[in-house]
């Protein structure tokens, strides 16, 4: 089943879920976790609302199958790790949300990486979100509350997923942070030595030192850096960079998935974060 993994690592959230779908919010929040448990989330908690089955999501009948293929017709999902999500988007589907569900349940709109979000295209959903229509139902992700419109997040009921487990005990990967660290505060140091060398770097590693830069990004947008890195981050960075970053990171993440070069996208972000500590 495309959510068992996240279900088994989510524990806490599927349990929430399940006392939430007798009487849904209007507006979900799932914040936290990895691109990938958020997304399997939302899916579940859609398949959870329309599932018929005794144990809801199986998973397995015909509208789960639909939910998790997204070719249910009650299920918009709008993926903003694919791009910048628009005003013209929003608008062309507060159309839709304006007529009643096709089906007899509710219509769910997931908005994926609800930070890809423009201004206006999130003050447009905000009005959606403010006159709710009988029968929508809203899910949106992103890595953290704070890169978004706070008044959407308002709106929303939060849930946070747990973080993917903090790796302080490998010294490799620490010692990657502190180049990383040294190089967005000065531009030097010997990061991009270390990248240029053939093979340090694969795939997986890149992915890691990523995760745990995002996971030092929460630290500093929750007031609460621990990690050198989000020390060095809160310092350096306001609101607005701090946001850019995030994307900065979703979009690495992204392209490592697609198969980029794991040591030019870590110097890809090393240097666009240097950038915005400089501007
Ligand atoms: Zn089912």
């Amino acid at each position: 089943m495309l959510w068992s993994q996240t279900i088994a690592c989510q524990s806490r959230v599927r349990t929430f879920l399940d006392r939430l779908a007798s009487y849904p919010p209007s507006s979900l929040l799932l914040e936290g976790g990895t691109i990938e448990e958020r997304r399997n989330l939302s899916l579940f908690w859609a398949a959870r609302l329309h599932c018929q089955q005794e144990h809801a999501p199986c998973g397995q009948c015909r509208l789960c199958v639909q939910i998790i293929e997204d070719t249910y017709r009650d299920l918009i999902f709008l993926d903003g790790a694919l791009g910048t999500i628009s005003i013209e988007t929003i608008r062309d589907i507060r159309t839709v949300l304006s007529d009643p569900p096709v089906g007899h349940g509710y219509r769910v709109m997931v908005v994926a990486e609800a930070q890809a979000l423009t201004p206006a295209a999130a003050n447009a959903l905000l009005k959606s979100l403010e006159e709710p229509r009988p029968g929508n139902i809203f899910v949106l992700l992103a890595p953290t509350r704070e890169i978004l419109l706070p008044t959407l997040v308002s709106r929303s009921f939060v849930l946070t997923l747990s973080w993917p487990r903090i790796e302080e005990s490998d010294p490799q990967l620490q010692d990657w942070m502190h180049k990383l660290g040294e190089f967005i505060q000065t531009g030097r140091g010997n990061l991009l030595d270390c990248t240029s060398k053939k093979g340090a770097v694969d795939t997986d590693l890149a992915g890691r030192i990523l995760r745990e830069v995002q996971r030092s990004l929460v630290q500093a947008g929750y007031g609460v850096p621990v990690s050198n890195l989000a020390q060095i981050l809160s310092r350096r960075l306001d609101v607005v960079s701090m946001r850019q970053t995030c994307v900065i990171i979703e979009n690495a993440l992204e392209s490592l998935r697609l198969g980029a070069q794991p040591a030019v996208t870590l110097e890809w972000v090393a240097m666009r974060t240097w950038g915005l500590m400089h501007k």
